[in-house]
């Protein structure tokens, strides 16, 4: 099939190579240069802008940092909604249910279908095709691309409704910021108290606790001290934000989530929106007066 697929950072850069493994034709599109020429290197075209990328194909894909951003590259100036030939427009960016459900109504006024496609499983998941691969959207738009999106990972058709998949998509990563915000001051605790965090992390994944964050993040990342995971810490503030905004218009309680959201909101305030989201941790360290890592 041709693609477009735009913004090509930690998540789109591997996503979009495994649709060149796969056989299909790229056309992309990202504001940095050294973001595409990867990607070109391995025969994808370059396109000048958006609305240049769904001049081209008819199927418009892209993974963006923000909401603004997102909705800017749909429907702003220059963006897709100025193509002549797009006909689906699949966000795998994470923009939660309301931006998402505006976008597509203003996508369908030029004829143009909305499939919302958040993905969950890291940059790991992405270079590996073993994402969790959230799709809303128009049964039969869906399954036009569900063969091309089972190149990302495993397909999970949520519903028909725009942003029924960012709300799942929420749900998921409210889990995950909570378990990394739990497991940074559960390890500090032990560390506080004379244990190797090693040594915790080890019976926390043989035990009860085990999160994603204990099983991955932490030996990955935090324990080695490289802070390195490849999800910056705006990011996930952002997730958080959205999932609070969205408990918060459905009359759902969220006083878990508010204080999680506090602690991702200090991280960013502290160590910077660029910083990989791993950083929760040395503000849990701050506090603690303890660090976190391998005894060596
Ligand atoms: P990123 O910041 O690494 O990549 C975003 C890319 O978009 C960059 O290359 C940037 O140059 C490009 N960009 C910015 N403005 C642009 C514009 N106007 N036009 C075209 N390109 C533009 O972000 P990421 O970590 O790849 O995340 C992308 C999306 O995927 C986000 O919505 C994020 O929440 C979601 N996500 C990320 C992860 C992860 O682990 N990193 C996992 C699941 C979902």
């Amino acid at each position: 099939m041709d693609i477009g697929f735009i913004g090509l950072g930690n998540m789109g850069q591997p996503m979009a190579r495994r649709l060149i493994e796969a056989g299909h034709k790229l056309i992309v599109y990202d504001t940095r240069n050294d973001a595409v020429a990867p990607l070109v290197a391995l025969g994808a075209q370059l396109a000048s802008s958006p609305a240049d990328v769904a001049d081209r194909v008819e199927t418009v894909m892209a993974s963006l940092p923000s909401l603004q951003i997102s909705e800017k590259v749909a429907i702003g100036e220059g963006g897709v909604i100025q193509g002549k030939r797009i006909q689906r427009f699949v966000d795998l960016s994470t923009t939660g249910a309301t931006v998402s459900a505006k976008i597509a109504a203003v996508l369908a006024k030029k004829n143009i279908v909305q499939i919302d496609c958040p993905v969950s499983g890291g940059v790991g998941g992405a270079s590996n095709g073993t994402l969790a691969v959230m799709v809303s959207g128009p049964k039969a738009e869906i399954d036009l691309v569900k063969d091309v999106l089972a190149v990302f990972g495993k397909v999970f058709v949520i519903g028909e409704k725009p942003g029924m998949a960012q709300t799942m998509k929420l749900a998921n990563n409210f889990l995950s910021a909570t378990a990394m915000a739990a497991t940074s001051e559960a390890v500090a605790m032990g560390v506080k108290a004379g244990l190797d965090p090693a040594v915790m992390i080890d019976v926390i994944n043989a035990g009860s606790g085990r999160t994603t964050a204990s099983d991955g993040k932490f030996p990955q990342a935090i324990l080695p001290r490289t802070f390195n995971y490849g999800f910056a810490t705006a990011l996930m503030l952002k997730d958080v934000r959205l999932c609070v905004q969205e408990a918060r218009s459905l009359n759902v309680p969220n006083s878990v989530m508010s204080i999680v959201l506090d602690q991702w909101e200090t991280t960013n305030k502290e160590f910077g929106g660029e910083s990989d989201f791993t950083a929760i941790v040395k503000m849990v360290e701050t506090r603690a007066g303890v660090i976190v890592g391998k005894k060596s």
